[in-house]
């Protein structure tokens, strides 16, 4: 592109702005240990006008002239600035679909409720709008002639899916660490078909992070978690993203569900350049909603976030955000406290029922979704989210990557849950009467008031 030398980003350290690397350098942590994170050009990016940003993106949006009509490519001076073309790897991801739940919210007593489905994805999670920046990223290293071995990550499912995904449609290997019998099928099978070498350790997810953290310090792997700040990069465009589909209006809330807190943070991160570069000028409010059942940053909002502890996490059916001790959450909270931010918890039932209830009204949700609808519910309640509020729930995997977990909801098969209202199939002889008589019935049932 003719702009590329114009933009500049690169690495720099959370707590030392005069700590900076190149953003093709080797680098996951400043020199006191936290974070680094990409910081852009804002000067030169400001030259250009909000306006001429906004016509630009729109312009874009899901053309086929590489690599704009990806979500994320299409706001390309936004997020890699420098890199070529060629070395992009995307599967034009992002532009995913708003789905406007009027009848789910008339339910809730909400009129303008609204979720993203980041799940409608090549491998149906939000983990494709950071991967295919990371994944790029090292693609432009290794044909400047750097050795990379392989990428590597320890996940809870989704990310060693896009990460497989990714390095095997740019050829590069890909490892990825899994707790063992703790990911969905489906899960499983994805890193498994594209070919990465895939571990599947007796442990939990802290435990494969720890493995993989030392072979990106000892062997030279390149590490893609989300403590590579590349990752949060492509993932900041889901704010701007929705903003743009509402025709740059700001909704008043977005309710997103948060592990390792790295998409939290993202969130927060890409709405801060719309701000700042004065494409809108006010600020939503955040929920982050977590699993009862892993809590960490719940426990610390509590404490009007003046202590951080990590915890051992607890299973639960919102397997992807199992985290005790999330890397991200020194961003996380400085996020939240920039944007009036609150965090709400779950519990199993609260989930499973919040997933059932919106999929009668035409959703699929998965159950990180489903935490993200039961706090969105309890925010309701609390009277904190009113009747006339826009709000947008990140919904951050598509349900089918979770059939399970539906499944044994449906059969009430699940622990401690009840299944309040659970659909199994009717078995019934193949005899007209009788299906007519018991499908009379259930109409009637189900509909009558
Ligand atoms: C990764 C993931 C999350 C949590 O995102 P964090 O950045 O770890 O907070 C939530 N839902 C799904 C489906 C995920 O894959």
């Amino acid at each position: 592109m003719a702009d590329k030398p114009r933009y500049r980003a690169w690495f720099q350290s959370l707590s030392d702005p005069n700590e900076h690397y190149a953003l093709d350098e080797i680098v996951y942590r400043s020199r006191t240990g936290d974070l680094l994170e990409v910081v852009h050009d804002l000067r030169e990016l400001g030259k250009t006008s909000s306006e001429e940003w906004k016509r630009r993106f729109k312009e874009r949006q899901h053309v086929t002239a590489w690599p704009f009509g990806s979500g994320v490519w299409g706001k390309k001076e936004w997020v890699l600035p420098g890199i070529r073309d060629e070395n992009i790897v995307s599967m034009f991801e992002g532009n995913t679909n708003l789905f406007w739940a009027e009848r789910y919210g008339t339910e809730l007593g909400l009129r303008d409720l609204w979720i993203k489905q980041c799940g409608n994805s090549h491998t149906g999670s939000f983990k494709d709008l950071g991967m295919t920046v990371l994944v790029s990223q090292v693609k432009e290293m290794i044909a400047k002639g750097r050795e990379i071995p392989a990428i590597a990550c320890a996940s809870t499912g989704d990310t060693s899916a896009a990460l497989a995904a990714y390095a095997a449609a740019a050829g590069i290997p890909a490892v990825v660490f899994l707790p063992r019998g703790k990911v969905s099928v489906a899960q499983l099978i994805q890193p498994v078909a594209n070919g990465a070498i895939v571990f599947a350790l007796d442990t939990d997810f802290d435990g494969c992070m720890e493995i993989v953290q030392q072979l990106a310090e000892r062997d030279e792997i390149y590490l893609a978690n989300s403590m590579n700040s590349l990752r949060i990069e492509g993932q900041k465009t889901i704010g701007i993203e929705i903003i743009e589909q509402f025709d740059w209006n700001v909704p008043d809330w977005f309710v997103i569900p948060g592990g390792n807190l790295g998409n939290v943070s993202a969130l927060a991160k890409g709405l801060d350049m719309l701000v700042d570069l004065g494409l809108v000028d006010r600020r939503p409010r955040i929920a982050c909603a977590q699993a009862e059942a892993a809590n960490p940053l719940y426990l610390s909002y509590q404490r009007g976030f003046e202590v951080f502890e990590p915890i051992a996490a607890r299973p639960t059916l919102a397997s992807a955000i199992q985290i005790g001790n999330p890397v991200s959450v020194d961003k996380a909270i400085d996020a939240l406290r920039r944007y009036d931010g609150v965090v709400e918890q779950a519990s199993e039932a609260e989930l499973a029922e919040a997933c059932a209830r919106a999929d009668r009204t035409g959703l699929f949700n998965c159950p990180h979704t489903g935490v993200a609808l039961a706090a969105m519910e309890k925010l309701v309640r609390r009277g904190l989210i009113r009747e006339n509020d826009r709000v947008v729930v990140i919904s951050t995997a598509h349900g089918l990557k979770f059939v399970d977990f539906k499944v044994k909801y449906h059969e009430t098969q699940l622990e401690a849950i009840e299944s309040r209202l659970p659909n199994p199939p009717i078995e019934l002889a193949a005899r007209y009467q009788t299906v007519r008589d018991e499908m009379l019935r259930q109409i009637d049932k189900r509909f009558s008031k």
